[in-house]
């Protein structure tokens, strides 16, 4: 059972033309509408949750044995981070030599298709080896608000993760992901005139300086410990002392240990000067996914499931970003990502897929689903 990965890349260019932003909730729901009908005349039990604030449906796809054995979890996500009309101005949906570009082709509608045609393969064969839960949904690119307790639902209850974000580095996996912390950092002064009342204002934008410092200085390379100021605003005008200032705070992590201890340091940061204050929101937004020896031994097995298939299945070291496996993985279930399609340029307007990628790496999902 071959799979035709010029057939397969006809099916990722026209999802890829569904422009699925995140915060488009029609358009994400055209992309669900697409996927359930793929699904039409296979034999799974189509589940569609209505979206909320302001988000796009889930699909809750079920199917092989129905034996009460713990299932296997496969997690697509439909939307993109590229805004509507994308594909028709700088990201043209279209063919050079292998490489598929358009938006969200790479991240991630080139591996949901894959798995999505995998799973329908193994629903119509009837080969999956235990019950498959696929889920679909419609708001990873910014950090699963709607879906989250959902994921750890279905998690907890399976017995492993498959999750189909892009391959790395020529076909590697993905065993490992840092946690991901974001705070807001609002920080008020005292306004003044720059030039009559310089002694009296108490600069906002002065404090954020020492305060985005003090944060940045936290990095800590050999113990996988990154802090951004990636946004800052502040003050209204160049001869006034600034009564407001604010940023955000992206912080990665490695172990759950250390997203708390630094959440905690970054929550408690306190003004340097008494009349100035600092508000610290936010928090921790996907736990680690730490390579544990659990996970170790699921990435063995997959592994040699690859092997058979002549694949030398890689993994890449622990990655900076997040993904809904770290949600699967916290929970303690074996998860492996990176399943989805190879290619390049994730979340920019080089983003594209390779072709040659499809057929083999919808093998390889459904050769998971019939062993695992
Ligand atoms: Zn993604």
């Amino acid at each position: 059972m071959s799979y035709d990965g010029e057939a397969m890349a006809a099916v990722v260019a026209a999802w890829a033309e569904i422009e699925s932003p995140t915060y488009e909730a029609a358009a994400v729901n055209r992309m669900q509408d697409a996927v359930a009908a793929h699904m039409a005349s296979a034999p799974v039990a189509v589940e569609r949750i209505a979206g909320r604030d302001g988000l796009g449906d889930t699909l809750v796809l079920r199917a092989g044995p129905q034996t009460g054995a713990a299932p296997t979890l496969i997690m697509s996500h439909v939307d993109t981070v590229h805004p509507l009309g994308t594909s028709s101005s700088n990201l043209h949906v279209r063919r050079e030599g292998d490489r598929l570009y358009g938006p969200g082709i790479y991240d991630m509608k080139g591996g949901a298709f894959l798995a999505l045609e995998a799973f329908k393969r193994v629903s119509v064969a009837g080969t999956a080896n235990r019950p498959l839960v696929f889920l679909v949904t419609p708001d990873e690119e910014i950090g699963s608000p709607t879906t989250r307790a959902l994921i750890e639902e279905e998690g907890r209850r399976a017995a492993f993760a498959l999750v189909t974000e892009p391959a790395r580095d020529g076909g590697k996996v993905v065993t490992a992901r840092k946690g991901v912390g974001r705070f807001d950092v609002v920080i008020e002064g005292r306004p003044a005139h720059s030039g009559t009342g310089h002694a009296k204002g108490r600069s906002a934008i002065r404090e954020a300086a020492l305060q985005i410092t003090a944060i940045e200085n936290l990095t800590d390379y050999p113990r996988g410990v990154t802090t951004t100021v990636g946004m800052i605003n502040g003050g209204t005008a160049a001869n006034t002392i600034p009564q407001f200032a604010r940023f955000c705070v992206d912080l990665r992590v490695a172990t759950p240990e250390d997203g708390e201890a630094f959440t905690k340091r970054i929550l408690g940061l306190a003004a340097h000067d008494p009349d100035v204050s600092v508000r610290v929101s936010g928090g921790m937004n996907r736990p680690p996914y730490p390579k544990t020896k659990d996970g170790e031994a699921f990435f063995e097995r997959v592994r040699a499931i690859a092997a058979e298939l002549g694949i030398d299945l890689m993994d890449v070291p622990m990655t900076g970003g997040g993904s809904d496996g770290n949600f699967t993985a916290a929970v303690g279930t074996p998860t492996i990502d990176g399943l989805g399609i190879d290619g390049d340029g994730a979340h920019t307007l080089q983003e594209y897929g390779l072709v040659s990628s499809l057929a083999p790496r919808a093998l390889l999902m459904q050769r998971l689903l019939e062993r695992l």
